[in-house]
Order: C-alpha cells, then sequence, then structure tokens
C-alpha cells in the first residue's frame, strides 16, 4: 500500500505544474498543430528543453518562472506526449481538434502531379526549406504575440485537408490573409532572414528567424525586398503579395514553425478558436 502511495506521489510529481501567465493563457493550445505551455519551475538559467529530440524555446514568465513552448506537429496523435528537461521527463496532454477538408481545383495539372525533373527540384527544395526550420539560434524573440504580416481578412485556415483535383496532398501548413498583389508584407515579429527562394510550391518565399526555433515563411509573394542575413526590426516591410507558385489567385500564405512543427499561426495573434 504504502508503496503503491509512493508511487502515485512520484507520478504526481513528475506532472508539470500548469502555467498560467499571460503568455500561457494566450498560447497554451495543446491540439495537434497547436502548442503546449509547460510550467518549469523557478532557476537561475533557463533550463534546456526537448521535445521529439529537438530544441525547444524556453521563455522567463513575469520575470520569474520558466516556461517551455512547445509546437505540436499536426501528426500528432491525440493523447499523451513528453518533454525532456534537464534528466527529468515531463507530460503534457495533446486534445483533439477537427480540421475541414477543402477540394481544390487547378487547371496545371503539373501542379498536383509534378513530372520526374520537378520531383527532383522539389526535393532539393524541401531540403533547404527544412534547414532553416530547424535552425536554433538562441536568441529570444522580440515578442511572442505575433503582429498580423498583413492588413486583411484571413481566407484559408490552417489544417485543411487538401484534395487537388481529387488527389489528397499534404494539409494546409499555414494561413492564408486574402489581399491584393502588391500589398505590402510585414515582419510579425523581429528577426533575421535566413533564406529566400522561387520555389515549386511556394514561389517567391521569405523565411524569417525569429529565435529559439521560432521561424515564419512567407510565400507566393511576387516581389522580395530582403536579402540573406538582413536583420529585421518588427514590422519591416520583407516584400510583397503576389500569386507566385502553386496559387489560385494573390494572397499571403504564412507558415509559423516552433521546434520544426508548423502551427497554426492564429495562435500567436490571438484569433485561435477550436
Ligand atoms: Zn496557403
Amino acid at each position: 500500500m504504502s508503496r503503491l502511495l509512493a508511487a502515485c506521489c512520484a507520478l504526481l510529481l513528475a506532472l508539470p505544474a500548469h502555467a498560467d501567465g499571460f503568455i500561457s493563457r494566450l498560447l497554451d493550445k495543446p491540439v495537434p498543430g497547436g502548442v503546449a505551455v509547460i510550467d518549469l519551475g523557478d532557476g537561475p538559467a533557463a533550463p534546456r528543453v526537448r521535445y521529439q529530440d529537438k530544441p525547444v524555446l524556453t521563455v522567463r514568465e513575469d520575470g520569474r518562472r520558466w516556461i517551455a513552448i512547445v509546437g505540436i506537429p499536426l501528426s500528432v496523435k491525440p493523447g499523451e506526449q513528453r518533454i525532456e528537461t534537464d534528466g527529468r521527463s515531463l507530460a503534457f496532454r495533446v486534445e483533439p481538434r477537427h480540421y475541414r477538408e477543402q477540394r481544390i481545383t487547378l487547371k496545371n495539372q503539373r501542379q498536383v502531379s509534378p513530372d520526374p525533373a520537378d520531383l527532383k527540384r522539389i526535393e532539393r527544395e524541401l531540403a533547404e526549406q527544412t534547414d532553416a526550420y530547424r535552425r536554433f539560434d538562441p536568441r529570444q524573440p522580440s515578442n511572442l504575440l505575433f503582429d498580423k504580416p498583413v492588413a486583411g481578412p484571413l481566407s484559408s485556415p490552417f489544417g485543411l485537408r487538401r484534395f487537388f483535383n481529387g488527389e489528397e496532398r499534404n494539409p494546409h501548413s499555414g494561413l492564408d490573409f486574402a489581399v491584393p498583389a502588391g500589398t505590402p508584407v510585414k515582419a510579425p515579429a523581429a528577426g533575421r532572414v535566413t533564406l529566400v527562394g522561387d520555389y515549386f510550391f511556394n514561389g517567391r518565399t521569405v523565411f524569417v528567424d525569429h529565435g529559439q526555433g521560432l521561424v515564419s515563411m512567407f510565400c507566393h509573394l511576387s516581389k522580395v525586398e530582403v536579402k540573406v542575413g538582413d536583420e529585421l526590426p518588427r514590422g519591416a516591410v520583407l516584400g510583397r503579395v503576389g500569386a507566385t507558385g502553386r496559387a489560385t489567385g494573390p494572397h499571403l500564405h504564412w507558415n509559423v514553425s516552433l521546434n520544426d512543427a508548423r502551427i497554426d499561426p492564429t495562435i500567436f495573434i490571438g484569433a485561435f478558436s477550436k
């Protein structure tokens, strides 16, 4: 009996306290494609945290407790997940979230079923972009509550299951804004430009590294106005909205990635609804 009690106590101690500050309340959306905020307790130095063997963003909340802000990939099933920190393993729960389906017709069949030469190009481009997502710059993000990169209505939501000409493809990894071509796109937080490309699917694209694995990608731009290595202050114009790559018309597609997990950008602009 006492052994059982001891085991229960150990289990309770292993469960992290629920973080309850402003950032936690805003960002804690533990669903596939969402964010889990986990209280790490006090301490002079930032704890080192890993999730799925990738480094995790940690910040000090309200000037006191450390919290881990963990991106949850869309492919994660609801249930228990764990982070590792300084020899401890902390559990958190992922809740279910329903994502809608969308059927899109593209006139250019090559953008639905790319030919072998295109596939080679796509593979190369994917590797380049994956590298940009996996960087871990130790700098703290300038702000965790992001500004919207363009002023305009949201169109296609994150996580939509998409069927192009009847064939299921990857779910929507970002958030679309319906805005006219030429609209300036602004950095939602300060950051360094780590990649600029002109890609098969994403068209003219800019990656901005906000620090500690928090990365933005802006796609389908008509014009890019920055170069790799530029340090952008919050609100800097990085390019113009367009329809380059696989796009049915001018719009901004914005990805937000955290510990190499593409997550719902509405969480960071305070517009999340389940
Ligand atoms: Zn999109």
